[in-house]
């Protein structure tokens, strides 16, 4: 890197070669080189394959959660529901939930969202939760158990970023389609047979950055103290996560 030693400070002239320098993606192990100097966006740090993979999961390198990964915290964490219904804390994620689901609007059809802003989205993805009936404490155990998983997960990516899309892409999940059904003629026999589209569309990533903040907001204080009784409780009941190194048994 060349500085000019009289301004005691980086000159101009050292720019371009810093930029067409050819740097690979930090991510380990990717060979790839970064955005820069691919030519295919402004990230200096990551290659365009890993920044799309953060936009879609939250993280660079860790992928999303299956539900199998998910099940036993969020079961553990309707048990630690059941345990805390009447705390303060609880009862103020509940009814944050509650207004927000409230104040969602109507349910635009998945397919007429094509063109609308990520708050939009974000709020049509809360009002399909209140129209499919979702149990609000549903949606709590759920960003409960996905904060708890990345805790106790020595895998995980433990940061905020992938905690609130991963609780976005779980809940999501719940009602994410607009679900048709038609009779469709068949020529060959005269007769009809049914046919369904089930349309599901992919979030953007700044969809699931707007829903995980909004869950993240009315759930965060309640998962402080939840989050560790939740990883106890789902050891206890289910084991611990397949991460942990084996326990010496005594003999
Ligand atoms: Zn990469």
């Amino acid at each position: 890197m060349a500085y000019d030693l009289r301004r005691g400070r980086r000159s101009n002239a050292a720019l371009p070669l810093e930029i067409t320098e050819q740097r690979r993606c930090a991510v380990l192990g990717c060979r790839r080189q970064v955005e820069v100097s691919e030519g295919t966006g402004l990230a200096r740090y990551h290659c365009r394959y890993h920044i799309q993979h953060k936009s879609r999961h939250g993280s660079h390198w860790h992928s999303t959660y299956k539900a199998s990964d998910l099940r036993p915290y969020v079961r553990s964490a309707e048990l630690w529901i059941e345990e805390h219904r009447q705390s303060p804390a609880y009862q103020a994620s509940y009814w944050q939930l509650e207004h927000l689901m409230a104040g969602a609007g109507p349910v635009d059809p998945a397919t007429s969202l094509r063109g609308q802003s990520a708050n939009y989205r974000a709020r049509v993805a809360f009002a399909r939760l209140r129209a499919a009936d979702i149990p609000t404490r549903r949606i709590i155990a759920i960003y409960l158990g996905v904060a708890a998983l990345i805790e106790d997960d020595f895998g995980s990516h433990r940061t905020r970023e992938f905690r609130i899309v991963q609780a976005a892409k779980a809940i999501h999940r719940l009602a994410s389609g607009t679900h048709r059904h038609w009779d469709v003629w068949e020529p060959r026999t005269g007769g009809t047979r049914k046919a369904e589209l089930h349309v599901y569309p992919r979030s953007s990533g700044h969809v699931l950055r707007k829903i995980g903040e909004a869950l993240e907001k009315a759930c965060d204080e309640l998962a402080r103290p939840a989050v560790p009784e939740v990883i106890a409780m789902r050891t206890e009941r289910f084991g611990p996560h397949p991460s942990h190194p084996p326990v010496a048994k005594a003999s």
